[in-house]
């Protein structure tokens, strides 16, 4: 016999074989007796498995149901939660908005105040717009009504944020222009050379003191005490400090935009040609040198080469009177 004839005859064999059960089924009942064919076992093991199979697929299916429920109501609650946030973020940008119209206004009152051209609504809105740089937003079609507020909300932030950078830009070339006018105003001549003094003649003709003769008199004279300070009347450079002829020892002052102003017949010079000085900063002593009869201060201010009346530029009043 061959193998193959074997395995069969052996495998029919085991199938066709039969099992008996006994069944103890109850105290009136006794023992029941059932023979099942071999073949049954297998067949039951098969529905067995495929139960067990069925019901596992069933319970997977029921729990990831069940998560992905809990997961939506997640998604929901967070949803809400950061459509809150973005209405709060809304509000905030709103006060932001009004913080900087009140700050607008207020530099255009100090742009009145600092006689500053006032900036067109033109030129300020020039700064605002062009292109968002929230693009993930904007690619999407139909936005939902919160992703819209939001977007929106962001853009209004990004025009805040370049209102922030122009004001900035503004205050810088407020603060430029304020100071080259207070430079400007510390160069014009506005003190009287000497504090304490006497007023003792005026600028224009007058009867010349030596030769008795009426000539043209380029200043005003304080008479002072011999060593009475005398004070640079504006910010500049000293362009003379020496002897000057009839002048004696002469201190002059350029201020640039054309100014000079000249201290004459004094008895010192603290000065050097080049140096910097200050509104306020003594530069000589009050003396008689020169063609002078007694101390005083010759004071000249000349505006683009010309002699000016220097009472003009005298704005504190002129000297106290209890020095000479
Ligand atoms: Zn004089």
């Amino acid at each position: 016999m061959s193998r193959v004839a074997e395995l069969i005859r052996q495998t029919f064999g085991r199938l066709t074989r039969r099992y008996s059960v006994m069944v103890h089924a109850g105290p009136d009942s006794g023992l029941k007796h059932y023979t099942l064919p071999a073949v049954v076992i297998p067949v039951l093991l098969a529905v067995l498995l495929a139960g067990l199979v069925g019901g596992g697929l069933a319970v997977l299916r029921w729990t990831g149901d069940r998560m992905d429920r809990n997961h939506v109501a997640h998604l929901e609650n967070e949803n809400a939660r950061l459509a809150d946030q973005i209405q709060d973020f809304r509000r905030t940008v709103q006060v932001f908005e009004s913080r900087m119209q009140e700050a607008q206004q207020l530099e255009q009152e100090f742009r009145n105040l600092a006689n500053l051209e006032p900036i067109p609504d033109e030129v300020r809105r020039l700064g605002v717009g062009g292109p968002r740089p929230f693009t993930e937003l904007q690619d999407e079609a139909s936005p939902s009504p919160v992703v819209r507020e939001a977007r929106e909300s962001l853009d209004r932030l990004e025009d805040l944020n370049r209102q922030v950078e122009f004001q900035q830009a503004n205050f810088q070339e407020m603060i430029e222009t304020l100071e080259e006018s207070r430079s400007r105003l510390e160069r014009i001549p506005s003190i009287s050379p000497v504090a304490t003094g006497a007023f003792s003649s005026g600028y224009g003709n007058r009867v010349d003191p030596f030769t008795k003769r009426t000539t043209m008199h380029r200043g005003v004279d304080f008479s002072a005490w011999t060593g009475t300070p005398v004070y640079a009347t504006a910010d500049g450079t000293v362009t003379k400090a020496g002897r000057q002829g009839t002048l004696g020892l002469l201190v002059e002052i350029d201020h640039g935009g054309g100014i000079e102003t000249r201290y004459g017949h004094n008895s010192r010079v603290l000065v050097k040609v080049g140096q910097s000085v200050k509104r306020g900063d003594k530069i000589a002593e009050v003396g008689s040198t020169g063609r002078s009869t007694s101390p005083h201060c010759h004071y000249e201010v000349r505006v683009d080469g010309h002699h000016v009346n220097p009472w003009r530029y005298i704005l504190d009043g002129g000297p106290r009177r209890n020095g000479a």
